[in-house]
């Protein structure tokens, strides 16, 4: 996505962040709404943040062995979310949902994998799989260097379709380890779960002696103060997060069940390892953001999204583009279609091309979107009322773009 393959043209080279703002190598300012893609929820360079980095740096970078900082991260994730009752820290998102998919087919025994078409799990191998539609279609690979045997075991159905989900339990009795989703997605542009879709998944996977995984890499830390577990109270066997929890350094983590975890080395037998898991440099992070991150700030970043979807949407209104603001708490995006997306084959309907307009004509007057029509945008704490009106006075021209478009 940071290439512009999706919408062409030449991707900034950033050299600097504070708060809400971004610099390119050619010293262009740009209001930032991508947020690395999540992470950055107090904004770049947050001095408390920087702070506590600077600290921990100076007092040696990565030691190998058991530390403060980890535990004091894993207290504060199993302090804020509920069924995480155990934690293990690792180093990216990615790493995270292949750890918990592996730890679910060791507890099970089984090993067929259900996810969603457009819900994205990093680049695991056997969830680089999204092809095909219809109930139980098995995993094709998406990508060269995935084998179909790495993805053989993988089910893709359709998002928000639990018929889907009854069939292909009811196709393989006693074969599905677990099914993955995203807590409420935002890889396909944010498409939340439907009433009871998520409810209906631990209702389908207690009933079939599967695991009910949440990824919450995006959603964790950023939906709320207990992610999106915060707001549908559902309760997974096991969840995955990443992103916020950082800080904006690689720390990641998966947990959920004690007696699940309690399968994962060296405990019990599934091995699980990494040199620079827990690693102090990114636990001083992610710790410092999660202390700053009490109800005031979570109101904030919600009031911010809230404004910025009235003025997106007003503006596109105004020049007649047809759109859906969808939203997921203060995750959203913006569909160039008015029918409601509820899945990818939906999402995949709208004209992207006149996202592309859009975006170009927003970087231009240094609003930096996520380049893609398919990603959610991201908002901060430190988004404050210049930064909005910034975005504010760039909208009209963007939306005139959007609207003379041609596919
Ligand atoms: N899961 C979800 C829901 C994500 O959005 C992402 C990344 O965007 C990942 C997993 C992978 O995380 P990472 O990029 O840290 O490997």
């Amino acid at each position: 996505m940071r290439a512009f393959r999706a919408v062409g043209g030449t991707p900034r080279f950033m050299v600097s962040g504070t708060g809400p703002y971004l610099t390119d190598a050619d010293g262009r300012e740009y209001v930032d709404l991508v947020c690395s893609w999540g992470p950055m929820i107090l904004g770049h360079a947050h001095p408390e943040v920087t702070a506590a980095v600077q600290d921990a740096v100076a007092r040696g970078t990565s030691f190998g062995t058991p530390g403060e900082g980890e535990v004091a991260l894993a207290e504060e994730i199993v302090a804020r979310i509920e069924p995480v009752e155990q934690v293990r820290l690792v180093s990216s998102g990615t790493e995270a949902t292949m750890s918990a998919i592996r730890l679910a087919r060791g507890f099970t025994g089984r090993a067929k994998v259900v996810k969603f078409a457009g819900c994205y799990h990093g680049h695991v191998d056997a969830l680089l799989a999204a092809a095909g539609s219809g109930v139980a279609t098995f995993g094709l690979p998406d990508t060269p260097g995935v084998t179909g045997a790495q993805a053989g075991d993988t089910i893709v159905l359709p998002y928000n379709d639990l018929e889907a989900v009854r069939a292909a339990f009811a196709a393989q009795p006693g074969e599905i380890a677990c099914v993955i989703t995203e807590a409420s997605p935002g890889n396909m542009g944010v498409v939340p779960p439907l009433d009871g879709f998520n409810a209906g998944l631990k209702e389908i996977c207690a009933a079939n002696g599967a695991l009910y995984i949440s990824d919450e890499v995006m959603t964790g830390f950023r939906t709320s103060k207990a992610g999106w577990y915060g707001i549908d109270g559902v309760r997974p066997d096991l969840m995955t997060f990443g992103k916020v929890m950082g800080g904006g350094f690689p720390a990641a983590a998966f947990g959920g069940r004690a007696d699940v975890m309690a399968h994962l080395a060296p405990a019990g037998p599934v091995y699980q390892a990494g040199t620079l898991s827990g690693n102090p440099v990114a636990t001083a992070a992610g710790l410092a953001q999660l202390r700053l991150l009490d109800d005031a700030a979570y109101a904030k970043v919600d009031a911010v999204s809230a404004e910025l979807r009235s003025l997106v949407g007003d503006a596109l209104t105004k020049e007649g583009v047809a759109h859906t603001v969808s939203a997921a708490s203060n995750m959203f995006s913006v569909f160039f279609t008015d029918e409601p997306v509820r899945d990818y084959e939906g999402a995949k309907k709208q004209e992207a091309f006149r996202f592309t307009a859009f975006f170009h004509s927003m970087l231009e007057q240094g609003v930096y979107l996520p380049p893609s029509a398919f990603e959610s945008w991201f908002v901060s704490t430190a988004h404050d009322a210049q930064a909005l009106e910034r975005v504010a006075a760039a909208l009209p021209a963007a939306a005139r773009a959007a609207s003379e478009a041609a596919a």
